[in-house]
């Protein structure tokens, strides 16, 4: 059934506790903690506890799902002091959802990085 654990899921067992993560944030919804491969010095993950593939398909599913995550990383960035406030590096953070391989997912369950603390090039690579 849509949005029920998958056995094969690396998100899904952190979710369940079966995989240790550094946990920042948890409501009955979602889970943020630590990217263990930081690629900024504020680099969280938030995710939906139910297990969808991609946000797309998140959103299609459970709209008000796909808002938590987004609300979760806003209160991310405000507990992490990256918020946008004065202009300059290290001030704004950016909410990334990689969908599909090719555009650099790698795990198949939908999750918003939460980069920021440095200054943050565009276009991405
Ligand atoms: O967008 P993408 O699917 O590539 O993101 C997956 C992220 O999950 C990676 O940034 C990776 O470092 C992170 N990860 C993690 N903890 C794990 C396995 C992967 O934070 N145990």
């Amino acid at each position: 059934m849509a949005g029920e654990p998958q056995a094969d899921c690396l998100f899904c067992k952190i979710v369940a506790g079966e995989v240790p993560a550094t946990v920042v944030r948890e409501s009955q919804t979602i889970v943020a903690f630590r990217d263990i491969n930081p690629q900024a010095p504020t680099h969280v993950l938030v995710i939906p506890k139910a297990h969808y593939p991609d946000a797309a398909s998140l959103a299609a599913a459970e709209p008000q799902l796909a808002v938590d995550v987004l609300l979760e990383a806003g209160e991310v960035a405000a507990a992490e002091n990256i918020v946008a406030g004065d202009s300059g590096p290290g001030t704004g953070y950016r909410i990334v959802f990689n969908t599909g391989s090719g555009a650099g997912q790698t795990v198949f369950h939908a999750h918003a990085h939460v980069l920021g603390g440095r200054g943050l090039n565009w276009p991405p690579g």
